[in-house]
């Protein structure tokens, strides 16, 4: 089954939404909304915030939407999991005030479950694993009730899976991740009764989560962390959020292994075997980096579609980070031309299906993606050679550690970011001494403003820096990755 009719299924369940009431379809908001936590909209359920929080009345009891997300944290994970992209489509359906658990479970079940034939995604009931928050006896009751399944075929897990909050005072509730069972090829094997509270790492390819149903039904007084807050009270009007990986339901549904393998972005993998000689499945280094070149170049095609240019920060720099390491996967694949006019017309072919702008908008979009290309080639080519020496010279004298020196001359003298400098380190089996560059960095910021006050001829007033800094200590730079927080 196509991805497109994967959406189409799930947009026409719950259109139709039977017993539980016709829901408005909602079209994708773009990815960048303005919210101040975060970069991109990384869920479903981020254009409807405002309902959620009772800032706004929603205009429709339900809705269901296909959204465009992106996940900047999920980026190291690209193409080493079976499952995480950086763009990725996220299915949902939406109560605000009107059905709750009960409903949000049978809708689910009853799409996952119904045969093909019908209009569902005809996945086998032996394979599925509902899980609950350890304790809401509630959701595993009906759960129990919609499935038929017994009750230590309901796993439960703890917090850090299966409790959502914003991180925040407001609302949050308990979770139903529906896991769904890929066989003994991806994992060991397991005993549903006894799993948790933690999912074990080494199942989490295995038991592959499909579907995350939120029953927002508590009033937070305060979040300390993921698994420590106060529940003060139950919201007044209880909402369900929920998201559907649409990749994750693709490659099951296409039997292939992974989200990078199914038809809207298989062909760019395809394309770059072509443009390399490498052959995907053959060796695992060069299969990730086929991946991430797949995941890079949709991820960055959409960021541009939407508005993002590349730049030094916020959103600016992540498109510039994808772009570079979709750039620099190709060449460490042995392909040292322009890769990006051959690969990203690829995915617009596969996209534009969907989302037409990417068709309409190509001049602008071809023509960011392939300056940013070419401006990071003359990067490359001068730093390269720099690296190389520097890493030898380490190496030759039984070192581990590229020091904080070299990592800045690479950085002010070619314009290499230290996120590639640590990346390149590390595929030679060397460390960066980042305290030591960020220290250069530092005094180098601090020389630039002692010159622009000079040029000024004035003394800035820094005490309330000074002030700042005296109560707090110096901040770690932590890049964008921060800047963004997954939502559940
Ligand atoms: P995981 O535990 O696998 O990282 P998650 O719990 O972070 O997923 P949710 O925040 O619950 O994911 O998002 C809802 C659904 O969106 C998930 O059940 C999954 O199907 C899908 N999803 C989440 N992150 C990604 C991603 N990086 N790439 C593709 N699909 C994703
Ligand atoms: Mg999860
Ligand atoms: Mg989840
Ligand atoms: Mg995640």
């Amino acid at each position: 089954m196509d991805t497109s009719e994967i959406r189409r299924r799930f947009t026409a369940h719950f259109e139709a939404g039977g017993a539980w009431g016709a829901h408005t379809v909602v079209p994708s908001a773009s990815l960048l909304l303005d919210d101040p936590n975060l970069l991109f909209v990384n869920a479903g359920m981020v254009p409807f915030k405002p309902y959620f929080l009772g800032q706004e009345s929603a205009p429709y009891p339900r809705a269901t939407s296909v959204q465009k997300c992106v996940r900047t944290p999920d980026i190291e994970d690209v193409g080493k999991t079976t499952r995480h992209g950086t763009f990725f489509e996220m299915c949902g359906n939406f109560s605000f005030g009107d059905y709750f658990k009960q409903g949000a479970i049978e809708l689910a079940w009853d799409l996952l479950t119904k045969p093909v034939a019908d209009g569902g995604f005809g996945l086998e009931e032996s394979r599925l694993y509902p899980s609950v928050l350890a304790g809401d006896d509630e959701a595993a009751e009906l759960w129990m009730k919609a499935t038929g399944l017994p009750r230590h075929r309901i796993v439960g897990l703890g917090r850090k899976e299966n409790y959502w909050s914003m991180g925040i005072p407001g609302p949050g509730g308990p979770c139903s991740e529906i896991l769904y069972d890929r066989g003994p090829e991806y994992g060991p094997d397991f005993d549903p009764a006894t799993l948790g509270p933690d999912m074990p790492v080494e199942l989490e390819d295995r038991l592959l989560e499909i579907w995350n149903l939120v029953f927002m039904q508590d009033e937070l007084s305060a979040v300390r962390s993921k698994e420590d807050f106060d529940v003060a009270g139950q919201l007044p009007k209880k909402n369900i959020d929920t998201g559907m990986g649409l990749e994750r339901v693709a490659f099951l549904l296409q039997g292939k292994q992974n989200m990078y393998e199914i038809d809207v972005m298989y062909p760019v993998i395809a394309r770059a075997e072509e443009l390399t000689g490498r052959r995907y499945g053959a060796d695992k280094v060069d299969d990730v980096r086929l991946r991430v070149v797949a995941d890079h170049v949709r991820s960055s095609m959409m960021l541009i579609g939407d508005g993002v240019t590349p730049g030094n920060d916020g959103r600016g720099y992540v498109l510039r980070r994808l772009l570079r390491r979709a750039v620099r996967s190709m060449r460490l694949l042995g392909f040292e031309d322009r890769a990006l006019p051959e690969l990203m017309p690829i995915s617009r072919d596969r996209m534009g299906e969907t989302y037409s702008e990417l068709v309409t908008d190509w001049d602008r979009i071809a023509q960011v993606a392939f300056a940013e290309e070419d401006a990071f080639r003359k990067t490359l080519q001068a730093g390269t050679q720099i690296f190389d020496l520097a890493a030898t010279e380490v190496k030759s004298s039984g070192g581990g550690v590229l020091t904080g020196d070299k990592a800045f001359a690479l950085h002010d003298t070619y314009g290499f970011p230290i996120d590639l400098t640590l990346e390149m380190a590390a595929e030679q089996g060397l460390a960066v001494d980042e305290e030591g560059f960020r220290g250069l960095m530092a005094e180098q910021r601090q020389r630039a403003k002692a010159d622009a006050r000079a040029k000024k001829g004035q003394h800035a007033d820094t005490s309330v820096y000074r002030g700042i800094l005296d109560a707090h200590g110096p901040t770690e730079w932590l890049a964008y990755e921060t800047l963004t927080t997954e939502s559940k």
